[in-house]
């Protein structure tokens, strides 16, 4: 008798895995997709007939050394995502723009071949395997809709009063096959919602349709783009350092301009969203703040007198008064985001879980 061992499928499924590759053509993209999408299924099949009874293939069956062959890669080890009845479990794979995203929570891994298979496809980059799920990053203009305002808090409320914004899972308006867990990020300012959330590509159509069903004509999506996680915390948090008004956010990604930038409705103050994400913002631009004539703030203190409601709004006026006033605050906040980073990487590794499990 003999007796195999084989890579430990014994774990305890709290782990996943994700490949991301970067394309310079989002054509290319899409077409690798579907057809990694159609190996997975063909693999899947001939996978379950060898597995049937019991048994543990040495080689990969033929779908996979057909694919080696046309693309110049071997494989290092038999592709499995389980120990058997493997078909309707597939990978995940979704594309948006040039970004293409392979998802799986089985604990296995995808190996080397995946990647030496998407490198000839032709990817400009492929991220080294990681264990955290992949994660949307979502701007759109909200349409005056309760429905979607309802289903927008109901998300927001989910890591609010969380430093740490984790959702386990995040619980969805739209109906998912797999549940994600990580973190999140949410803004929401007069015109522009922003959503950094852990999904699987293959829940990325139902996520589009509830856009659609709201409303929401244009949207971009866009898939494993690290750093909008930071930026869209930051935004929530941004306020206009001069006059504490509300900050309108705008990106290139939906607006006609070079840079991300946050416009302020009180005092019409522009900062660069750079300005937001490492140290106490600054305002870049604030024309009117900065020639304010001194008369005129005399003027306007004398008015404050008479009209104790203007008294606030002419407090903060004077451009060194309220920089001044902003820099204390802002270096607790930097405190408490270092505070809430360091938990963040203490904490494990986040679980992802299949919600249907075979
Ligand atoms: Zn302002």
């Amino acid at each position: 008798m003999t007796i195999k061992i084989w890579q430990s499928y014994s774990c305890n499924n709290s782990s996943s895995y994700r490949l991301v590759a970067r394309f310079a053509d989002p054509n290319v993209a899409r077409e690798t997709a579907t057809e990694l999408a159609a190996f997975f299924s063909a693999h899947a099949k001939q996978m379950d007939v060898l597995t049937e009874d019991g048994d543990f293939p040495e080689e990969n069956p033929a779908a996979a050394q057909d694919l080696a062959k046309q693309y110049g890669f071997s494989w290092n080890e038999v592709l499995s995502w389980g120990d058997e009845m493997l078909e309707g479990d597939e990978p995940s794979i979704g594309t948006e723009d040039k970004t293409l995203v392979v998802y799986h929570t089985y604990c296995g891994g995808f190996g080397e071949a995946i990647p030496a298979y998407l490198k000839a496809r032709g990817a400009a980059e492929v991220e080294p395997e990681d264990r955290h799920p992949p994660t949307a990053s979502v701007l759109f203009e909200a349409p005056a809709s309760a429905a979607l305002d309802e289903d927008l808090a109901s998300m927001f409320s989910q890591i609010a009063d969380r430093p740490e914004r984790e959702v386990e899972p995040l619980k969805t308006p739209w109906e998912t096959r797999w549940e994600s867990y990580g973190r999140a990020a949410f803004f929401r300012d007069p015109k522009t919602v922003g959503m950094w959330f852990p999904i699987a590509p293959t829940d990325l159509p139902a996520f589009k349709a509830w856009l659609a069903e709201h409303g929401v004509q244009k949207a971009s999506v866009r898939l494993c783009e690290y750093d909008d996680e930071k930026k869209f915390v930051a935004i929530a948090g941004a306020k206009c350092s001069a006059c504490d008004g509300t900050l309108q956010y705008l990106d290139p990604r939906l607006h006609d301009i070079d840079s991300e930038q946050l416009a302020c409705l009180g005092c019409g103050g522009m900062y660069d969203l750079t300005t937001f994400l490492n140290q106490p913002p600054k305002p870049v631009v604030a024309k009117k703040l900065v020639v304010a004539p001194k008369a005129k703030a005399k003027a306007k203190k004398a008015k404050a007198k008479a009209k104790p409601a203007a008294k606030a709004k002419a407090k903060a006026k004077p451009a060194a008064k309220a920089k001044a006033k902003a820099k204390p605050a802002a270096k607790v906040k930097a405190k408490a985001k270092a505070k809430a980073k360091v938990k963040a990487k203490a904490k494990a590794a986040p679980k992802a879980k299949p919600k249907k499990k075979r």
